[in-house]
C-alpha cells in the first residue's frame, strides 16, 4: 500500500520556501500540499498567512499538465471561533481535495510557544475547548483534524497534565468520531517533537471510544521533511488496531 503524505507546506504557505514543483521532483506519485489558511492570527502580528487562491490554483494546473496530474489542492485552517466566517468563506466555492482542520492560537498565545509548566496547565483546558468548537463549526466542510499534539510541542509538561483533562479529551474526540473525521498522525509531533507518550495515550482513548481512521501527515515545509518516518508512522497505526484513511494509490 502507497498513501499520499496528507499534511504538506509549500511556498504558498507564509511560513516556507519549498516549490511545489521540488515535491514532484522527488516523488513519482501523487501529492497533495495543504497551505496555511489563517485569519487576524496572534502569531502575525494581527495579520492574515491565507494565500492565494487563484495563483495557488492555476500553478497547479500548470503543473499537472507538465506531470501527469499528480498533483492535489488542499488547504490547512486555522481556526480561531473569532474568525470562522472569514474561513468558510474562503473555502466557499473553491476546490480543494483535503481540507485540514487546526487549532494554533487563540487570540493570546501561538500553541506552540514554549513556556513553563504551570502556564501549560493553565491553557491546556482552553486548547482541547478550542478543538471542540472547531469541530463544531467545521464538521461539515473538512476532512482532517490535524495535529492534536501541537499544544505539547516547547513546552515542559507531564503526561499527568494530559491525563488531568482526559475528559475534555474524550469529548473532542467523541465530536470528530460522531462526524466521521480522520485524526491526524502529525509525524513532526511524533518523531522531531517526540509525543510518542502522548499520541499513544491519545489513540487508545480514540479507539476506545469507536474510532478508526488515522490521516498520516508529515506537516513538511521542506523536502528533507516531506513523508518523514512513514513506514515507521503506519506501523504505529497499524500496531494499535486503527486504519491509515489517507488517499490510497
Ligand atoms: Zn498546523
Ligand atoms: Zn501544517
Amino acid at each position: 500500500m502507497r498513501i499520499i503524505d496528507q499534511h504538506v507546506h509549500s511556498e504558498f504557505s507564509f511560513d516556507s520556501i519549498e516549490s511545489i514543483e521540488n515535491y514532484l521532483k522527488v516523488s513519482d506519485s501523487p501529492i497533495i500540499t495543504t497551505e496555511h489558511a489563517d485569519f487576524e492570527c496572534f502569531c502575525m502580528n494581527g495579520g492574515d498567512t491565507a494565500f492565494d487562491y487563484d495563483e495557488y490554483a492555476e500553478q497547479v494546473e500548470e503543473l499537472n499538465k507538465r506531470y501527469d496530474n499528480r498533483v492535489l489542492k488542499g488547504v490547512e485552517l486555522g481556526y480561531t471561533e473569532r474568525v470562522k466566517d472569514r474561513l468558510l468563506e474562503f473555502i466557499d466555492k473553491r476546490e480543494f481535495d483535503l481540507i485540514l482542520l487546526s487549532v494554533h492560537e487563540n487570540d493570546e498565545v501561538d500553541y506552540m510557544d514554549s513556556m513553563d509548566r504551570n502556564s501549560f496547565r493553565e491553557i491546556l483546558p482552553g486548547y482541547y475547548e478550542n478543538i471542540i468548537k472547531s469541530v463544531v463549526d467545521f464538521h461539515h466542510v473538512v476532512d482532517v483534524v490535524a495535529h492534536m499534539d501541537f499544544v505539547l510541542r516547547n513546552k515542559e509538561y507531564e503526561m499527568e497534565d494530559v491525563f488531568e483533562q482526559e475528559s475534555l479529551i474524550k469529548s473532542a474526540l467523541e465530536i470528530i468520531i460522531k462526524y466521521d473525521l480522520a485524526l491526524e498522525l502529525n509525524t513532526r509531533g511524533l518523531y522531531q517533537f517526540k509525543n510518542g507518550r502522548y499520541y499513544d495515550y491519545l489513540f487508545s482513548l480514540y479507539k476506545g471510544l469507536g474510532g478508526k481512521r488515522i490521516s498520516i501527515g508529515s506537516d513538511a515545509h521542506r523536502i528533507k521533511d516531506f513523508k518523514l518516518n512513514f513506514d515507521g508512522a503506519i506501523k504505529f497505526v497499524e500496531d494499535r488496531g486503527l486504519d491509515v484513511s489517507n488517499i490510497k494509490f
